[in-house]
């Protein structure tokens, strides 16, 4: 039986152990705490720290091959690893990721168009670059962001003052795009094939995915690009494995966002949803086997549940449902805006979602 190891021990750590149980593949994630919520489901749970090169290693040792969940990776410990273990995906599409001037750039160098975007790091780059951009604007730190953290709309000149604190890290300046809609694609490939799910359309609210639909109930030429020009991007980069990229839509213009390359919270309802899902086709890749093409069972509603929602996720569970999937991540400590699990309704449309559920949370 072959062990896949997992740098993180996360929701998407969690997943990933899930369907490798059903695989019959054994796992063992790393993550400093002891309470992860991988770390239930998992063989094995080292606790450690992702920046302590004996603990990676440790992992690595025990492993046959070597995935992660998260972004964050050093690349100084997982580069000397990459040489010596079987870690397939390799650090190059965690390097293109973790900065964000890094990563429009290598998604422009790659064919993709992305909004405009400047590297700031000080107040009179930061005006030269409003000059040059107009407002509104939108001003994020290069690294560590995530779900909507480490960014500021700039709307007016008077929201620069505001913003001079972001500064005391780099930052990117990004033309604001008034998008019509957010989507994102998850792909799976390895050498021979790329596998892509169902496109869906994604709602943010305070910068944090809260629902994905599926389809996406757009337009179909729009997606049918989208899923070509991500799938070239990917061959472009050489990147094998799992790889998330959102994108904002206006007018039929398609623009990069960001990517990620692990399992995406806007993949999660492949699980119920698809024919396959994103965890189980890279536990595919990862143990070699041949990747399975997903199609969507019904229409699908993904609601991610934040802290706030935790209780309303709770009734929703004790009172069984036909196609509704409750998942609770397990974590020790309820935070609002913190996801604590996501609920996946098979079988149902935007519209019947809104009609029938939207109200019942916060
Ligand atoms: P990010 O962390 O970059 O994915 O940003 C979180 C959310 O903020 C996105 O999903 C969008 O809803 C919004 N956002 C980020 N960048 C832009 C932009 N350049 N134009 C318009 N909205 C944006």
């Amino acid at each position: 039986m072959k062990t896949i190891g997992i740098i993180g021990g996360g929701q998407l750590g969690l997943m990933i152990a899930e369907q490798a149980r059903l695989l019959e593949v054994r796992t063992v994630c790393l993550d400093p705490a002891a309470d992860a919520p991988a770390g239930a489901v998992c063989d094995d749970h080292i606790v450690g720290r992702f920046d302590d090169p004996e603990a990676v290693e440790e992992l690595c040792r025990r492993s046959d091959v070597v995935t992660y969940e998260f972004e964050n990776v050093p690349g100084e410990i997982l580069i000397p690893l990459c040489e010596k273990y079987h870690i397939p995906q390799g650090y190059r599409p965690l390097y293109d990721s973790q900065d964000r001037l890094r990563e429009k750039s290598n998604a422009r160098d790659h064919g993709l168009q992305t909004p405009r975007f400047a590297a700031v790091d000080d107040e009179a780059s930061l005006r030269a670059a409003v000059a040059d951009m107009g407002l509104p604007a939108v001003l994020k730190t290069r690294t560590l962001g995530y779900d909507g953290h480490g960014q500021l709309v700039l709307r007016s000149e008077a929201d620069i003052e505001q913003a001079l604190p972001l500064l005391a890290v780099p930052c990117i300046l990004e033309e604001f795009i008034p998008f019509d809609f957010e989507a994102s694609i998850v792909m799976v490939a390895d050498r021979e094939r790329i596998v892509s799910f169902p496109i869906g359309r994604n709602v943010h609210r305070d910068g944090i995915l809260d629902l994905c639909f599926v389809p996406a109930e757009v337009d179909a030429e729009v997606l049918r690009r989208m899923k070509s020009q991500s799938e070239r991007f990917m061959r472009a980069c050489g990147y094998e494995g799992i790889l998330a990229i959102e994108y904002f839509v206006r007018q039929g213009e398609i623009y990069f966002n960001e990517m990620a390359p692990r399992p995406h919270n806007s993949g999660h309802y492949t699980i119920e949803g698809a024919t396959t899902n994103q965890f189980r086709e890279l536990v595919r890749y990862l143990v070699g086997q041949p990747l399975e093409e997903p199609r969507l069972v019904a229409p699908t509603v993904m609601k991610n549940i934040l802290g706030q929602d935790l209780e309303a996720a709770e009734r929703i569970a004790r009172e069984p449902q036909e196609g509704v999937f409750v998942h609770i991540y397990g974590k020790s400590e309820s935070r609002p805006k913190r996801k604590m699990g996501h609920i996946t309704f098979v079988g149902m449309t935007a519209a019947e979602y809104a009609r029938a559920w939207a109200d019942r949370f916060v």
